[in-house]
């Protein structure tokens, strides 16, 4: 049966570079059957324009009931003057809570082509391969009670809460074990555990789960200390699980040592394996309708939505194999470094749909 997948192209480059990934699927589907059936729906800035909402009813029916979802990017200046609730960003945080994506994943690659971009040295990061798993629905984002209150002498209080239950971190770690699985085998557990009473629960269910896939080596790691080791000796790591707000930090630090933002993919996921998938780069307003942006961030996203949750990891492998083929024959768009071969977005979509 044929996979229906949702595309949301968004404002800003979001409709160039999801075009592209357009072009590379329906090479897939043209050269090995892979059999998708595409739609698109406006989200964001678009989505306001369509239907006067961020998140449109009819999109958000459509995304129920596709198997993927590929967003491109939302937001732009135009749109910055407008109420908070239909901002474009709030599209974006609607469709992640009304589709229960609890598990992002978010892998930081160095491709060898463009490992000068690093902002650490070639030996620290040459190879690196690590994924992130951050729980995104949970913590202290969204635990009960929060706010800002008065206190009887008159100064006022802000605050928040941490709060885990046991099936929000069982769901999560059985991602990170079941990814660690396809990769090296190994995953570190992220947490406060020496201070923190949601880190201590988080731990003890972590090492529960771990029994589970004994062909995976679990260690854990202060979020501090973790920290410091993403930027002293990343290699180290294969899988990294953690909470939500430590996910966050750790996440965005993981990717600036690529230092390649138009290459960074990322994942979404729901219990059931449906996914949305996004490049981790923003709108680039700057650049938008000029032909610059890269999209290979998001063809990457493809590779990801082939191999969670379209079950075809072959042409996952076929479509990173195609990136790292364009980069070792010298394309590059303006945001990357070296090559020799200055190309556009959609001449760099054509050379990977090419390349499959
Ligand atoms: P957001 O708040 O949506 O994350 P942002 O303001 O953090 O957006 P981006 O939209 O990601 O930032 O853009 C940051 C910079 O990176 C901009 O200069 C932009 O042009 C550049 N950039 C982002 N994505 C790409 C891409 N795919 N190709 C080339 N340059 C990009
Ligand atoms: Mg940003």
């Amino acid at each position: 049966m044929a996979q229906k997948i949702l595309l949301l192209p968004g404002d800003g480059i979001g409709p160039e570079i999801t075009a592209e990934a357009r072009r590379v699927l329906e090479a897939l589907n043209k050269r090995y059957g892979v059999g998708c059936e595409m739609e698109t729906a406006p989200i964001g800035g678009a989505g306001y324009d369509a239907a006067g909402q961020p998140l449109p009813d009819e999109t958000l029916r459509l995304a129920r009931e596709a198997d993927a979802v590929l967003l491109g990017a939302v937001g732009g200046p135009q749109y910055d003057a407008l109420p908070r609730d239909v901002r474009p960003e709030r599209g974006l945080l609607a469709i992640r809570s009304e589709l229960g994506l609890f598990g992002n994943l978010r892998p930081a690659i160095l491709y060898p082509q463009l490992a000068g971009a690093s902002a650490l040295r070639e030996d620290v990061v040459a190879g690196l391969d690590i994924l992130i798993v951050r729980e995104l629905t949970g913590g202290i984002y969204f635990g009960q009670p929060r706010g800002i209150r008065t206190l009887d002498s008159g100064e006022r209080q802000g605050f928040n809460t941490e709060v885990y239950s046991e099936s929000e971190i069982e769901r999560i770690a059985r991602l990170a074990f079941a990814a660690a699985e396809q990769r090296q085998g190994r995953v570190c557990s992220v947490d406060k555990a020496n201070v923190l009473e949601s880190s201590e629960l988080w731990r003890e269910v972590v090492e529960r789960v771990a029994a589970d896939y004994p062909g995976v080596e679990l260690s854990h790691m202060y979020v501090d200390n973790a920290a410091m080791q993403l930027v002293r000796a990343p290699k180290q790591f294969d899988v990294v699980v953690t909470g939500n707000l430590f996910g966050d930090i750790l996440s965005d630090c993981a990717a600036q040592l690529t230092g390649s933002i138009g290459m960074l993919p990322s994942a979404s996921l729901d219990e059931h394996g449906k996914g949305l998938y996004e490049p981790v780069h923003g709108s680039a307003p700057d650049i938008a309708g000029q032909d610059k942006a890269n999209p290979l961030a998001t063809i990457l996203s493809v590779a990801m939505m082939l191999r969670y949750s379209l079950g075809a990891g072959e042409a996952a492998d076929r479509v990173e194999a195609a990136v790292g083929a364009v980069l070792e024959e010298g394309l590059r768009t303006p945001d990357l470094q070296g090559g020799n071969r200055p190309v556009g977005t959609r001449e760099m979509g054509e050379a990977v749909a090419g390349r499959l």
